[in-house]
């Protein structure tokens, strides 16, 4: 009897998982495994963040693999040591998994697929993370897209509908004999209780995602492109964490929108379902990038962006924007929603990159860093997508160099400061026309609010106008010299 391995890895679903699926096929026995890859070498280990995410998820995905008759078999790594292990003991024939992007997995994973395919033993690899693959998707001279509207319009002439497959109603036994380590003892949970805000926003694993999805569909699609932009609102999909961990796929997400769009037109008008289909589509995009240049994710895509002057090393406007005490509120409840949920919306994620990037011209990087250690969304495309673009050194950056201001996007988007109160409550008693930016209350006004600027809220860390205006001088320079 054949026996299979599917290596699960950022794929935690079992509906529409052509790895699995393909496994299936073969009518032989098969082995779920996963590897706790904490041991290889790979330069972006999973942050904090993902680590809760992850724990809860795969309690999840055993508990689903369990209740269909199978189990997941999980190992400590090295990756190529535990699979070699778990060979030896189920005699596998075969081993399958759904690719990954990131330079360094693209590297390992081809490393382990060589060793064992000379060793006799079948290695297959599919795509469950991308629509299409980044190497299908290129312009007329064969080379890959560095500019978004056009590889849009390519991804959707390559095709948006597909067939899905079912997850099995039912799984083969796995073996008695096989040794696993319980999800508890990966010690991924943190020590010091700081994921209380988590728990009640976030569902991990498959269940989760379909549930977050329907919600979605249901209540926000309709107003997608206008409601996404404010942050007070359910107005997007929080999908990106079911995104990232394979929990739910891109081809069911078009699926899905695409059949609510043809069923239900007065609900889910075209411009709304391609809407949304267009962000899906952004983050086809960062993996593309990704994938071609894969240095991205350290050095900028624009090379003139090596000789940026940023700020020599500051650790106090470093840790005052991570903890959200810029003194800009905008930016502070940005800053703490991250710190308290794991996730941020998109509008304030531009926001205080800019903040960061641009007016205290700290380098990308280290808003890069920070974020993947606290997003439960941290992905190594999109994160660095996002903040190659916020810092103008990315694909498809502005032609000019964007600054957001702070005090005007929250304005624009948090009118009623609906937002900004949630998050930065010591401001809750400022009126409206002052709450996003409070140096500019009269004294009376700060005293009858309960604020002291300096004590109980900080002052900005920086002038908006003088720091913008060094920003676009120094942009200027490096134009100049290029
Ligand atoms: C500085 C910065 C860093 C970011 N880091 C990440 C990250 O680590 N992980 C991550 O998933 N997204 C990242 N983003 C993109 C975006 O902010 C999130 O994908 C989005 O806020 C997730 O919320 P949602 O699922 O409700 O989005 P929706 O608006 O519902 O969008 C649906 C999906 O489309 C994708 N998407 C949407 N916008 C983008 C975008 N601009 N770039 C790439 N994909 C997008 C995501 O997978 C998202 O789940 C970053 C953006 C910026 C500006």
């Amino acid at each position: 009897m054949s026996v299979t391995i599917v290596w699960f890895r950022q794929d935690l679903r079992l509906t529409d998982n052509p790895a699995l699926t393909a496994a299936l096929h073969t009518d032989g026995r098969v082995i779920p495994l996963f590897i706790d890859s904490s041991a290889d070498p790979l330069p972006w280990r999973d942050g904090a963040a993902s680590r809760w995410w992850l724990h809860h998820s795969l309690k999840a995905l055993s508990a689903e693999l369990a209740r269909r008759g199978s189990g997941l078999v999980i190992r400590r790594g090295p990756a190529e040591r535990a699979l070699r292990q778990l060979i030896t003991e189920t005699k596998a024939d075969k081993v399958v998994w759904n690719r990954l992007y990131e330079p360094a997995h693209i590297a390992r994973d081809q490393a382990i697929k060589r060793e064992f395919k000379q060793q006799g033993v079948a290695v297959e690899s599919f795509n469950g993370a991308l629509l299409h693959e980044p190497w299908q998707v290129l312009n007329a001279s064969g080379e890959p897209y560095r500019v978004f509207t056009p590889y849009w319009k390519a991804l959707q002439r390559s095709g948006l509908e597909f067939p899905l497959s079912d997850a099995a109603a039912t799984l083969p036994p796995l073996p008695d004999t096989l040794e696993s380590v319980p999800v508890a003892e990966l010690g991924w949970l943190p020590r010091m209780a700081w994921d209380a805000g988590f728990r009640p926003v976030w569902t991990p694993g498959e269940a989760g995602a379909q549930h977050q999805l329907e919600r979605f569909l249901e209540t926000a699609l309709a107003d997608y492109t206008t409601g996404r932009d404010f942050p007070d609102r359910p107005g997007t999909s929080r999908l990106s964490p079911h995104l990232h961990f394979g929990e739910l796929g891109p081809r069911q997400i078009a699926v899905a929108v695409l059949g609510r769009m043809r069923h239900f037109p007065s609900e889910c008008p075209e411009s709304q379902a391609f809407g949304y289909l267009r962000e899906i589509a952004w983050r086809e995009f960062a993996h593309h990038l990704l994938y071609h240049f894969p240095s991205t994710a350290e050095q900028p895509l624009d090379a003139r962006f090596n000789d940026f002057p940023w700020t020599a090393d500051d650790g106090p406007l470093l840790r005052a924007w991570q903890t959200g005490q810029t003194g800009y509120p905008w930016v502070d409840a940005g800053m703490r929603e991250l710190w308290q949920t794991g996730w941020m919306h998109n509008r304030v994620r531009m926001a205080v990159a800019s903040l960061l990037t641009k007016n205290l011209r700290l380098p990308w990087q280290h808003g890069a860093r920070w974020f993947w250690d606290t997003l439960v969304d941290a992905d190594l495309a999109n994160n660095s997508l996002g903040w190659q673009w916020s810092a103008g050194c990315g694909a498809d950056a502005a032609p000019y160099f964007r600054i957001f201001n702070p005090v005007l996007q929250g304005q624009r988007f948090d009118p009623e400061g609906t937002y900004l109160r949630t998050w930065v409550p010591e401001l809750n008693r400022l009126p409206d026309r002052y709450l996003h930016q409070p140096w500019t209350a009269p004294p009376v006004v700060l005293r009858e609010a309960g604020i002291e600027l300096g004590t109980t809220y900080p002052l900005p860390v920086v002038d908006l106008k003088q720091s913008r205006e060094a920003a676009l001088a120094a942009f200027a320079l490096l134009k100049e010299a290029n």
